[in-house]
């Protein structure tokens, strides 16, 4: 996946008539921050089952397959989100990452490049 690409779809979706109709920019910071937390909420509920199923804690109605297939849905919804909110404050996300990213391995000194 092209990340340029993704994040130009996910806008445009996100702002499309035929789409969600929700302008970027009609959602302040603590909007997207919001929605964004919310579905790491939502991914946090299905990691809390599956630590039950690691303790062998009875009360899931899901399979651990299913809950599986669920924590990556939330943490989907999670990152698409979070896309949304770095393009609502003029972040291009994955070239954001990837500075991040390079700056901390040269801090510790890890020289390996990104593909290796
Ligand atoms: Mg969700």
């Amino acid at each position: 996946m092209d990340m340029d690409d993704f994040s130009a779809a996910n806008r445009r979706r996100c702002e499309a008539p035929d789409g969600f109709n929700h302008a970027l920019n009609s959602w302040s910071l603590s909007d997207w921050m919001t929605a964004t937390l919310g579905e790491l909420g939502e991914a946090a509920n299905v990691a809390k089952k599956l630590n039950r199923v690691r303790d062998g804690i009875p009360g899931n109605r899901e399979t651990p397959q299913e809950l599986r297939a669920q924590l990556a849905d939330e943490l989907a919804d999670a990152f698409i989100y979070l896309d949304l909110l770095a393009q609502s404050q003029g972040i291009n996300l994955a070239d954001a990452v990837l500075r991040k990213f390079t700056r901390t391995s040269e801090k510790i000194g890890y020289l390996r490049p990104l593909r290796a």
